[in-house]
């Protein structure tokens, strides 16, 4: 009786939190009994149990209730004879211990759970991200470990998270007995410390060592914290030595997360290493395209002006994260008031969004990438020299000062040695005449803007 119950619930949970939740947290926990309304769940280790009930117990309540049975709590508990033995060693039979079932709203640390939106599906490729996607996408494929770890890295907003949920999602998909693990270095350095309070490490260990894919998302949390390092450090190790893939994300280069030992940093960079660039202005248009069609889904009937997604890519260049934001509540807004997206709607709506946007690029920020990427010094770009190898590239500075900043020509002039507001006017039309022929300054002029923008 209580396992037909147990059935229908399993069934029901594979569709609320995802194949790879199910496979990893709920097949291997059994219902013991339900009598006096409690159920009460066999878990093979009491960190185990911690995190079931954590993550879970609401959704296992909620669908034992639906099924029709009384039931009011749900408790975790380790047999007295562990369902799996982590080495040889005697040890002591840890006594059954009932872990209280906490609301998931409760959850401290949320973002276990994969976000069932983040796919390849979803995930629009670009110049910028076009490696990191292609690498994801190897990753799972579940083939033969080629390179281990893969090392993503980038700035806020541009796609770890994302990637790493969707190869979880297509791992799980396409080899559902694999045991995937995906969490957040803190969530990681977090159990750590519970199983070190609970005297549970050698479960801790157990846990993180049986997975087939292990997924760390920002592990750049963990830069000096050294106990924490040090677990990190042997559970990679222990995974690799067994050909176990792993995934790894940060903020920045291994070799740049201060505060991270020297070995992990080394072992980091053992596999392959990938950046999300900045997103550059095709793939910003090209993300809110796609996330357009969703709300044209939702909202039907709201009129969308020519230009406005253009506008929206040209001036918010920060992170895809602020993209989607400024989309939701663009067509939230206009929704609410009845209006058609124009273009002045959207400027209204967004005004503080667009104003933090707005990065204030400096006529300064500018000579020195300019003088940076054509290898010349900074001085020589307020200096009078007249040689075409430096005056190009003076030209350029202001071509890039006058279209990228809203400083006016004599403004210019100023800012380069106290040339007259004429100078930079022809400097000006220079570049745009040599532009139409000299496709080498096309890219160059290209890659400055994205330096100085992204
Ligand atoms: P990160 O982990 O790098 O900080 P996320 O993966 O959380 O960034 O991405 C932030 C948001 O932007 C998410 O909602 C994600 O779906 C979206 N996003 C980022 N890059 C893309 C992309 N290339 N295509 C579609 N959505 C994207
Ligand atoms: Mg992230």
């Amino acid at each position: 009786m209580t396992n037909d119950a147990w059935g229908r619930v399993r069934e029901q949970l594979i569709t609320q939190i995802g194949r790879n939740n199910y496979t990893t947290w709920i097949e291997p926990i059994r219902l013991a009994t339900l009598e006096e309304e409690v159920a009460r769940f066999e878990v093979p280790t009491s960190f185990f149990g911690d995190w079931v009930s954590r993550n879970f117990a609401e959704h296992i309540l909620h669908h034992l209730k639906q099924g029709g049975n009384a039931v009011a709590r749900v408790e975790f508990f380790v047999p007295a004879r562990p369902m799996t033995a982590a080495n040889d060693a005697p040890r002591k039979a840890p006594a059954p211990r009932a872990l209280r079932a906490r609301a998931v709203a409760d959850e401290d640390l949320p973002g276990a759970t994969l976000d069932a939106r983040f796919t390849f599906d979803s995930f629009v490729v670009g110049k910028p991200n076009e490696l990191a996607h292609a690498a994801a996408r190897r990753v799972a494929e579940g083939g033969p470990v080629t390179f281990n770890p893969l090392f993503l890295y980038g700035g806020v907003g541009l796609g770890k998270t994302h990637l790493m949920h969707a190869i979880a999602h297509e791992l799980q998909a396409q080899q559902p007995q694999l045991r995937v693990l995906y969490l957040s270095a803190e969530q990681f350095m977090y159990r750590f410390v519970q199983a070190l309070r609970d005297k549970q490490i050698m479960d801790f260990k157990e846990l993180f060592r049986s997975v087939d894919v292990l997924m760390v998302d920002d592990v750049q949390f963990i830069a000096g914290k050294d106990s924490t390092q040090e677990e990190f450090f042997h559970t990679f190790n222990a995974l690799i030595d067994q050909n176990k893939q792993i995934v790894i994300s940060a903020d920045r280069a291994p070799g740049e997360i201060k505060d991270l030992e020297d070995r992990i940093k080394s072992r980091l960079q053992c596999g392959l290493v990938v950046d999300l660039h900045p997103t550059d202005y095709e793939l910003r248009l090209g993300i809110l395209q796609q996330k357009v069609e969703f709300y044209r889904s939702q909202y039907k009937g709201l009129q969308l002006a020519p230009g406005v997604l253009e506008f929206l890519a040209h001036r918010i260049t920060t992170n895809v994260r602020v993209l989607e934001g400024a989309l939701t509540r663009l067509f939230a807004f206009a929704s609410l008031v009845g209006r058609e997206i124009s273009l002045e709607l959207t400027q209204d709506c967004l005004a503080d969004i667009l104003r933090a946007s707005d990065r204030k690029l400096t006529i300064e920020e500018i000579q020195r990438k300019v003088a940076e990427h054509y290898n010349i010094r900074l001085s020589d770009m307020i200096g009078p020299k007249r040689l075409r190898n430096i005056a190009r590239p003076r030209q350029v500075a202001m071509y890039l000062a006058k279209q990228l900043t809203p400083r006016s020509l004599p403004e210019i002039g100023r800012r380069f040695g106290g040339r007259d507001h004429t100078t930079i006017m022809h400097g000006v039309r220079k570049i745009e005449e040599l532009m139409a022929t000299d496709s080498q300054l096309t890219d160059d002029l290209q890659l400055l803007r994205r330096l100085l923008q992204g």
